[in-house]
């Protein structure tokens, strides 16, 4: 398949804290040569299990976000063993946009996996967390609320693959 046209300004196997961005090439209105920079931060401890942290599948679901970018400053290496990687907002464009769906493409995330490396920005970004990051991962949390649509009640739910692949 295709490499995947988005590529991360953080080095996944590097020790300590770092902020950086997912850049997904994007040429719109606003620019030729622009792209979606997604947020992410990258806290690595030596050798452990990796714990993926995903808010923001859904823009306008802000609970996701609000928590990690806090966890983003407060979740130092030496209290980890391993490494935590944390999405703050997935769907950055239709954060930004305080949409449940890409203010670009209209895409739902949660609905765009597998993804695609010649789709959408949207369904770039879902075959990027598909072939790239969640290899990396042991845990994967992702965190939605209700939006504007919804009210939910607190509770999580988990699932255990049997198969990993
Ligand atoms: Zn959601």
């Amino acid at each position: 398949m295709k490499a995947s046209p988005l590529t991360s300004t953080v080095d996944f196997e590097k020790e300590g804290v770092q902020h950086g961005y997912l850049k997904a090439p994007y040429s719109g209105d606003d620019s030729a040569w622009g792209a979606v920079m997604t947020p992410i931060t990258v806290i690595k401890n030596g050798e452990g299990p990796t714990a993926l942290l995903t808010g923001g599948n859904h823009g306008d679901e802000y609970e996701g976000p609000i928590a990690l970018w806090s966890l983003t400053r407060d979740l130092h290496p030496e209290s980890i063993n391993g490494r935590v990687i944390i999405i703050p907002a997935m769907n950055y464009p239709a954060f930004k946009a305080g949409k449940r769906t890409s203010s670009i493409d209209g895409g739902n995330m949660n609905r765009a996996f597998p993804g695609k490396p010649d789709g959408t920005i949207t369904e770039i970004t879902a075959d990027y967390f598909n072939r790239v990051l969640l290899p990396l991962s042991d845990y994967v949390l992702d965190i939605h609320s209700g939006g504007k649509t919804l009210d939910f009640v607190p509770f999580a739910a988990a699932h255990i693959l049997e198969d990993k692949e």
